[in-house]
């Protein structure tokens, strides 16, 4: 990664931060996506499905390159010249992104234009839920308790590299539309944190302040989207007039368990994870595993695959 961010004053990289950093963009998701939903290898499959400017494909696909998410294996006989593969931490981005699909299915309007996930062994379509590797049980937000390392007030650097993100709002088209309501929760990397902090339990805008170095622009500015797509609620009056999640924000938990989890695996020598997930139950730190709904199974990656949405459905739908 060209940008690096650390808790000041250490040398070390907070992993959270770091991945809120990779992967709290909307080109980053949409590129991982496409790689598992549609196998897409070549430079000119993402162009094509995202519709990014090609230099900032380019720049995500290095990054994800840099950060040991995709490998440049070369293809001499091919007009791309080289193809870009997950690797196994790219592979182990797989629950994250069937978390938002989950969010998607269950939380927004586009969600009924989503793919469904079908788990072979028994049938059942759908959402997952999460459970704790550590004892076995089901785990919702409530049974957890977020800890936030005193030390990692978070300083992820702010070149506006991201910013020119919003080009895509202008061109968004078919597949990737249904990308749109998801994006506006998390889509950036301070709106990812914020709303991390928020499922930490952060909600007076002095300690978001406190916890992130963020100046009071940006963070009035994120706070302010976060209300009106739906995740935080600031009621008109009371006391200290605190940011909360909604129930729809709150939904967002499993797909922050395994973006936890994901830097656990992707900074294995980090001394502080910065933000880490306990299981009340069990006393343990989450390590989370999908599981079906229907079967109570746990999900392998192996074991399930999306089935796009018939169209004649899609075409009564839109
Ligand atoms: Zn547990
Ligand atoms: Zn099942």
């Amino acid at each position: 990664m060209t940008e690096v961010v650390s808790v000041p004053g250490s040398e070390s990289v907070n992993p959270v931060a770091a991945t809120f950093d990779l992967l709290g963009d909307r080109l980053t998701l949409m590129i991982l996506r496409n790689a598992f939903l549609h196998r897409s290898r070549r430079y000119n499959q993402w162009l094509e499905r995202t519709g990014a400017p090609p230099a900032m494909l380019a720049a995500r696909l290095n990054s994800l390159v840099d950060a040991g998410v995709l490998i440049k294996v070369p293809q001499p006989q091919s007009a791309d010249r080289h193809e870009y593969r997950l690797t196994e931490l790219g592979l182990a981005t797989w629950e994250i992104l069937v978390c938002l699909w989950g969010w998607q299915r269950e939380w927004t309007a586009e969600g009924a234009l989503q793919p469904d996930l079908l788990h072979e062994a028994c049938g059942h379509r759908g959402p997952t839920v999460v459970m704790c590797r550590g004892c076995g049980r089901t785990v919702t937000a409530h049974e957890t308790e977020v800890e936030m390392h005193a030390e990692a007030v978070w300083s992820v650097a702010s070149s506006g590299r991201r910013r020119s993100s919003k080009v895509l709002d202008a061109s968004p088209r078919g597949v990737e539309m249904q990308f749109v309501e998801v994006m506006a929760a998390i889509g950036d990397r301070w709106s990812a944190v914020v709303t991390g902090l928020a499922l930490a339990g952060t909600r007076r805008f002095s300690d978001f302040r406190a916890a992130v170095d963020i100046s009071p622009t940006t963070l009035t500015d994120r706070l302010t989207r976060l209300c009106a797509a739906g995740i935080l609620v600031r009621p008109e009056a009371g006391v200290g007039r605190e940011y909360r999640l909604t129930p729809r924000g709150r939904a967002l938990f499993p797909f922050y368990a395994f973006l936890l989890s994901w830097a656990a695996t992707a900074y294995p020598d980090a001394s502080e994870p910065g933000l880490r997930i306990r299981h009340r139950e069990c006393g343990a730190v989450l390590v989370p595993a999908l599981r079906c709904r229907g079967c109570d199974a746990r999900l392998e990656r192996t074991a399930v695959h999306f089935e796009p949405i018939p169209r004649t459905l899609l075409d009564r739908l839109t």
